[in-house]
């Protein structure tokens, strides 16, 4: 069977949003090529078609495409992702994007539940003279980090710990990133997320406000006077994260993600240098 024919045959019963893109991510997997070779040169390829049908039985249980392929782009870079890892989001850009504008040319960075390194790698990637330290609770995703960084030739400015939180940290860092478990232990997920991603990377108590309960407060010992920290949040949390981190002395600012939903709170002690919207979402 020729790769276009498996393509369209597959497309028409994947499940998700996107199954064109995925039967092709997965068909470009098994040729060994990358999609945009797929299209252009080796639609008309032989296919396996057997080894093809196991990819697309995966894909069909609703196993996530980042885990059978075993990588997923983030800011235009290559993130191995493995079970222990969660998937690096689109969204999360925001965070990258939030850290960057209140980077320096050097910037001493700090990732709580680094998870795959993402935020904490392309952070490094953009500013050549900076370095930092990913800390997360599972030694299997801390191998997953220390790996990327490697790939992506920031081994010798990134360094990753096992750690709790801020546990582990005595310094003070410019920068710190964290995208916490948020989501609310009775709340319901698509089942390509619960049945596959890591629930500690996704629940956090029964208003999934937990984790900002345990971090925001201790963010003040770990930051520099001008330094700022830049939190994922679900798009419903903005006020409820707000109210956290003002009683623990910041002053928060709200970035939104491309489709416009509030998905970051830059957090700074003194002013507000302008990170973001500086009045509550309402
Ligand atoms: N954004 C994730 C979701 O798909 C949740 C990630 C998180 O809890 N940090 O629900």
């Amino acid at each position: 069977m020729r790769a276009r024919e498996a393509i369209a045959a597959a497309a028409a019963r994947l499940p998700g949003d996107c199954p064109r893109l995925d039967a092709e991510l997965l068909a470009a997997h098994l040729i060994g090529v990358d999609r945009s070779a797929l299209l252009l040169r080796h639609l008309d390829d032989a296919i396996d078609a057997v080894a093809f049908a196991a990819l697309v039985d995966r894909r069909m249980a609703d196993e996530p495409v980042a885990y059978i392929l075993g990588h997923r782009e983030f800011w235009s870079l290559d993130f191995r992702v493995t079970p222990d890892t969660l998937i690096p989001r689109p969204d999360s850009e925001t965070l990258v994007e939030a850290a960057l504008a209140a980077a320096g040319p050097a910037p001493r960075v700090l990732d709580l539940g680094t998870g795959s390194g993402c935020l904490l790698l392309s952070v490094l990637h953009e500013r050549p003279g900076g370095w930092g330290v990913g800390v997360d609770r599972s030694e299997a995703a801390a191998r997953v980090a220390r790996d990327n960084a490697a790939r992506l030739g920031l081994a010798a400015r990134a360094a990753f710990v096992v750690g709790d939180w801020t546990g582990a940290i005595g310094a003070r860092f410019d920068l710190i990133l964290a995208n916490p478990p948020y989501v609310g232990t009775s709340e319901t997920l698509d089942r390509e997320v619960a049945g596959y991603e890591p629930r500690s990377a996704l629940f956090a108590g029964p208003d999934g406000l937990d984790d900002y309960r345990r971090i925001i407060p201790a963010l003040g010992a770990l930051l520099t006077p001008a330094g700022s920290a830049h939190l994922e949040i679900g798009h419903a949390q903005a006020d409820l994260v707000w109210e956290i981190a003002a009683a623990a002395g910041f002053t928060p600012a709200l970035r939104r993600d491309l489709a416009g939903r509030p998905r970051c709170l830059s957090l700074r002690t003194a002013q507000d240098f302008g990170l973001g919207e500086a009045k509550r979402s309402g």
